[in-house]
């Protein structure tokens, strides 16, 4: 699906919702897409994209950067803290922090390089067990702890189980969110983005919806 048609349905979601389109940021997911689709995308005008993994955002994201201006990055995957130095330097956004330890090395490299991309707090809505993320109940304890390190804490994130009703974690992130009265919201995807702007998403990540399907070889 072209962007042109991903933007059309975010601006129909938003006009349900009585929301300004311009409040809801398009992250381009580009994982594991071939470089000719991204380059599509930033030819078109395109500038906000995500990526999961640092080592593939280091491999192309240096090189778009000095090719197309304005781009911001935004990391979206589970980051370890023997990657926290590289992915401060690559993003400008990291979606996934959620744990104490990884607070505490970002804080430190942030003192040290006297900047920090914007943070978002990945909460574990499910409860999964194999998924990443702070689990609802630790949350407000953890926000607590991570603005007493004086980190750009910008909001929530969450990944809903695959087979339950996306709704039902977006409005529990929202609500975690609201309680700390934190505004920025990074939920929804490809299948449910308009379904998070209807629950008041800032930030929708989505991949396939623009680049088509992704092939893992
Ligand atoms: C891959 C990924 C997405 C995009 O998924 P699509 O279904 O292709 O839109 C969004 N968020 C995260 C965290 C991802 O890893």
């Amino acid at each position: 699906m072209p962007l042109a048609d991903v933007q059309a349905k975010i601006d129909a979601a938003c006009d349900t919702a009585g929301r300004q389109p311009q409040d809801v940021e398009l992250i381009a997911v580009s994982k594991v897409q071939p470089n000719d689709r991204v380059v599509a995308i930033l030819d078109e005008g395109h500038r906000i994209c995500g990526e999961n993994k640092v080592q593939e955002a280091a491999g192309k994201w240096p090189d778009f950067r000095t090719r197309y201006k304005g781009i911001k990055l935004h990391l979206i995957g589970p980051l370890q803290t023997n990657k926290a130095r590289q992915a401060m330097e690559l993003a400008d956004a990291i979606h996934t922090l959620d744990r104490p330890k990884l607070a505490k090395t970002l804080a430190r490299l942030a003192q040290e390089q006297g900047r920090c991309p914007d943070l978002f707090v990945q909460v574990n809505t499910g409860e999964e067990p194999q998924k990443s993320g702070i689990l609802p109940m630790e949350a407000d304890a953890f926000i607590a702890e991570v603005r007493a390190l004086d980190l750009p804490l910008q909001g929530l994130m969450c990944i809903p189980p695959v087979d339950e009703e996306p709704s039902l974690h977006f409005a529990l992130l929202a609500k975690v969110a609201e309680r700390n009265g934190l505004t920025g919201l990074s939920m929804g995807m490809s299948g449910d983005f308009e379904r998070a702007i209807a629950l008041g998403a800032t930030h929708i990540r989505v991949g396939s919806a623009i680049f088509g399907e992704r092939v893992y070889s």
